[in-house]
C-alpha cells in the first residue's frame, strides 16, 4: 500500500486503453489487497499502478470501474472519511450526496452506476485518486492546516488525539 508523502499518490493516472487477461489480473490483485486492508475502496495508484481503475465494495461483493467518468452530481453530504493511504486519520469532509458514473467493468462493457451517500463518497474518493487529489486536499484552509499538523505530530512521535477531535464529524471507520 503506497501511504501519504509517496509521490506515486499525487500524479495523474493514465486511462486503460485494454481490458485484457492482465487488468483482470490487477482487478483480482486490488481487491485481495482492500480485504486485506479492510477497506470499502481501493484505486490503482494505491498500489503504484497509474492506471485508471478502482475497486469497492461496500457490503455487495466486490466490484470495479474502469475509467470512470462522472456525469453528474447532487447534493451536499458532511460526513466521516478514512484512506487507507493515510491510516487512522478520520477527516470531516463535504462532498456531493449523489453521484452518476459512468466507465467499463472487466469485461469492457460499459457501465452505469447511480450512488448516493456511503458509495458516492467511496467514488469520488476513489475518482481523486485517480486524479492525484487525496482527501487532505478536500478540507478548508484552516482544517487542511490541522490535518497536515497531525501528520507531522505523528511523524514525531506526538500525541495529536485532541487535534485529531477537531477533524471528525459523525463517525464512519471505513477507509477507501
Ligand atoms: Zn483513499
Amino acid at each position: 500500500m503506497r501511504v501519504y508523502g509517496d509521490p506515486v499518490l499525487k500524479q495523474v493516472a493514465n486511462e486503460v486503453d485494454q481490458v485484457d487477461g492482465a487488468l483482470a489480473k490487477l482487478v483480482d490483485d486490488m481487491v485481495e489487497t482492500m480485504y486485506g486492508a479492510v477497506g470499502a475502496g481501493l484505486a490503482a495508484p494505491q498500489v503504484g499502478v497509474q492506471k485508471r481503475l478502482f475497486v469497492y465494495d461496500v457490503g455487495e461483493g466486490p466490484d470495479v470501474v474502469i475509467n470512470p467518468t462522472i456525469v453528474e452530481t447532487s447534493g451536499e453530504w458532511y460526513h466521516d472519511e478514512g484512506c487507507l493511504s493515510i491510516p487512522d486519520l478520520r477527516l470531516g469532509i463535504v462532498r456531493p450526496k449523489q453521484v452518476h458514473l459512468r466507465g467499463y467493468d472487466v469485461d469492457g462493457e460499459e457501465v452505469e452506476i447511480e450512488a448516493d451517500e456511503f458509495l458516492a463518497r467511496v467514488f469520488l474518493h476513489e475518482i481523486d485518486h485517480l486524479d492525484g487529489v487525496l482527501m487532505v486536499e478536500r478540507l478548508d484552509d484552516d482544517q487542511r492546516k490541522v490535518a497536515q499538523r497531525v501528520l507531522r505530530d505523528r511523524a514525531l512521535g506526538f500525541d495529536t488525539s485532541a487535534l485529531e477531535a477537531k477533524l471528525v464529524a459523525a463517525g464512519s471507520d471505513q477507509e477507501v
